[in-house]
Order: C-alpha cells, then sequence, then structure tokens
C-alpha cells in the first residue's frame, strides 16, 4: 500500500509510539496510575503529562498554556464556545476554514465568511462586520495547503477589538506558528497518536469550560491518557528536531510530484502553500471511479474530512471551481515517511488510471 493522505492523518512516528507504550501498563507495571491521584503512580503519570505539554509547548509561542483536548474539534469548540461570554458575538472565519469552526460559528449565530482568491488566499484588510467579537483563519488549509497572512490577522482582529482564533492543525509541527489568542492542533496530522489535540490559551484570557467534570485541564474535564499525552509529546518534540530536514524532504518531493503530474491543474497557490499537499484536477476526471482502480493508493477526493459526505467541497467552490471542476480534483498528501519511490509510484498508478479514462 502507498500513503499519500498525509493531511487526513498521518503515521505515528517510531518516538512517539515507544513514549507511549510505558503508560499502557497492565496490572503487573506502574503506568497505568491516574495522572490526577495524588500518590506515587499518579505523581508518576503526572510528571509525564507535564513532561508532554512543554513539548508541545515548544511548538507554539511564548505566552500561553496548553490545555490537552480529546481533538482539534474539541479544541475548537472550546476555543470558540468557551470565549462567548467574553467577547462580541459576531465571528468572522475564512471560507475555507475547517467544518469545527464553519459549524460552530453557525451554530452560534452572527457569523460572517471572509472570502478568498481563487488562489485561496484571505486578505488581512478584507472588512470586518462591526460586532465582530472573534475571528477565526486557519494556518494552513487542509485541502488545498494554501498558507495564510496569520499574524496580519492576528493585529487586524486586536485592532478590531476582537479575540483572534487560529486552527494551526496542519502548520504545526511543520513551520513556526505566529502569536494568537487561542490555537488549535492535533496529534495525529503530526505523527502522534489519534484521540488527543491541545488548545494553546494566551495567558490572560480565561474561558468558559463546555465539559464540566473534575475540570483537570482548568476549561475542560475527564481524565487525561498520559499514554496520549506521552506520544503527543514525543511526536512534538520530533517534529521540533527534525522541522528542517523534513521540509527538505517534501521540498524534494513536491517538486518530482509536480513533474510527474504535469497537465494537471494545481487547485490553490502554489507559492503560498505548505509543499506537502498537491491537490490536483483533471477536466473530466472520474474520481471515484479512479478511486476503486487505485486501491492501493491511499489519496483524497476531497478533504477527508467532507469525503463520503457526497458534498462538493466548500474550500474548492470558494476558490472559484465548479461543482463539475471541484469533482474532478484529488489530493494527494505525503510527508516524512514517503519515499520518492512511493510518490513515483503512487503517481504512476494516478496516471495509468486516468489513461484508462482517456484524459
Ligand atoms: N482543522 C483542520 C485544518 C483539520 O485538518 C482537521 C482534521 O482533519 C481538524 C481541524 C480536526 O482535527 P481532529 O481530527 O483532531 O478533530
Amino acid at each position: 500500500m502507498i500513503y499519500l493522505d498525509y493531511q487526513a492523518t498521518t503515521p505515528l512516528a517510531p518516538e512517539a509510539r515507544t513514549a507511549m507504550l510505558r503508560w499502557l501498563d497492565g496490572p503487573e507495571g506502574a503506568g497505568f496510575g491516574n495522572p490526577h491521584s495524588p500518590h506515587r503512580m499518579g505523581r508518576q503519570a503526572a510528571a509525564a503529562v507535564e513532561v508532554a505539554r512543554e513539548r508541545v509547548a515548544a511548538l507554539l509561542p511564548p505566552g500561553g498554556r496548553v490545555l490537552f483536548t480529546g481533538n482539534a474539534c474539541e479544541a475548537i469548540n472550546l476555543a470558540m464556545r468557551g470565549s462567548d461570554g467574553v467577547r462580541k458575538p459576531g465571528i468572522a472565519y475564512s471560507a475555507i476554514e475547517h467544518a469545527a469552526v464553519r459549524d460552530t460559528a453557525m451554530a452560534l449565530g452572527e457569523a460572517a465568511e471572509i472570502p478568498v482568491d481563487a488562489e485561496g488566499l484571505t486578505d488581512p484588510a478584507a472588512a470586518l462586520p462591526e460586532n465582530t467579537g472573534l475571528v477565526a483563519v486557519m494556518a494552513v488549509n487542509n485541502e488545498i495547503g494554501t498558507v495564510q497572512a496569520v499574524a496580519e490577522w492576528h493585529a487586524r482582529a486586536k485592532a478590531a477589538g476582537a479575540l483572534f482564533l487560529c486552527d494551526a492543525v496542519q502548520a504545526c509541527g511543520k513551520m513556526a506558528v505566529p502569536v494568537a489568542d487561542m490555537i488549535a492542533v492535533s496529534a495525529h496530522k503530526m505523527h502522534g497518536p489519534k484521540g488527543i489535540g491541545a488548545l494553546w490559551v494566551r495567558d490572560g484570557l480565561e474561558l468558559d469550560p463546555q465539559i464540566t467534570g473534575g475540570l483537570q485541564e482548568g476549561a475542560r474535564s475527564g481524565t487525561l491518557s498520559p499514554a496520549l499525552c506521552a506520544g503527543f509529546g514525543a511526536a512534538a518534540q520530533r517534529a521540533a528536531e527534525r522541522m528542517e530536514e523534513d521540509a527538505a524532504h517534501i521540498e524534494a518531493l513536491w517538486t518530482r510530484a509536480r513533474d510527474l503530474f504535469a497537465g494537471w491543474a494545481l487547485n490553490g497557490s502554489a507559492e503560498a502553500r505548505w509543499h506537502g499537499n498537491l491537490n490536483l484536477r483533471l477536466e473530466g476526471l472520474d474520481v471515484n471511479r479512479l478511486m476503486s482502480e487505485c486501491r492501493e493508493v491511499m489519496f483524497s477526493a476531497g478533504s477527508a474530512c467532507a469525503s463520503g459526505s457526497g458534498r462538493t467541497s466548500h474550500v474548492l467552490k470558494a476558490i472559484g471551481l465548479s461543482d463539475a471542476q471541484a469533482k474532478s480534483s484529488i489530493r494527494l498528501g505525503f510527508g516524512r515517511y514517503t519515499t520518492m519511490d512511493d510518490l513515483e509510484r503512487g503517481a504512476s498508478a494516478i496516471v495509468a488510471g486516468a489513461k484508462a479514462q482517456g484524459l
């Protein structure tokens, strides 16, 4: 199998797996303690959680705290719903935000979309409605990989008297994440385990808990999993150590991929883009047929989060593609563990599949 779907999820780093094992002990071991228990096993587990917290925080700006959550959707919901009482009600979000932001904004009411241009980029000088209390612009888009001017958006939100939320799920561990009021991240997008994410909250900003219980994380209740935290922490540490090496590897894959898919149109900017994302379009392509013929290649017909819904991608629509163009688009994602051979074999199967359709 050839895995080319790094925006959907990433392979677990061996270092993350090793870090997790000790905390998955059964009755014979000392690693299953509750990190919120005051006894020795509990304190050991709590210490591992704190080491992990520091490792995740090292990828994020100074001046804030990291709250562990179950995933990034939960982190985004906590940020948006938990700040409801301390800001103006309006929420302005980019037209290409993940459903976690869009759906929550619409559920909270007074939602306004910030448009993107044909390249998939927002303009930080765009108009904001008068009542805007929260601006949400993601760092890197999950479908087309475009990189937004997040630092400018933060300044813009501040000038408007609004909080700024950055969904940095596809950026964290790959590039520096600029300061915001709240930043959402997810372990499984950066070679950590599934089932854990985090919300970074700027010092001085207090959020209303959305899940009550023990308030173990302050604004978030629930017993933490030391194994998931340790895996996330180890993945974060590895990402920090390898950031340049990973980026250079991905750049080489991108350059080769652009050659392999010469003749296919690229959706979204080529420059302001994370180059581990290749969202391509070939007029007339029947993507479902292609996917069923290329069963050995794992790639996506659009956003992994929306795939299967049958809906046309809101991101591809926002950059001006017609339904037919969006439906003839595929997304390939590659990264740290993708070899040149994987990419070449995957591309050759996809190109052959398209040729078999007469394209
Ligand atoms: N935001 C972006 C940009 C994503 O790509 C995803 C997952 O696809 C999420 C948020 C949600 O992340 P999680 O799977 O941790 O809930």
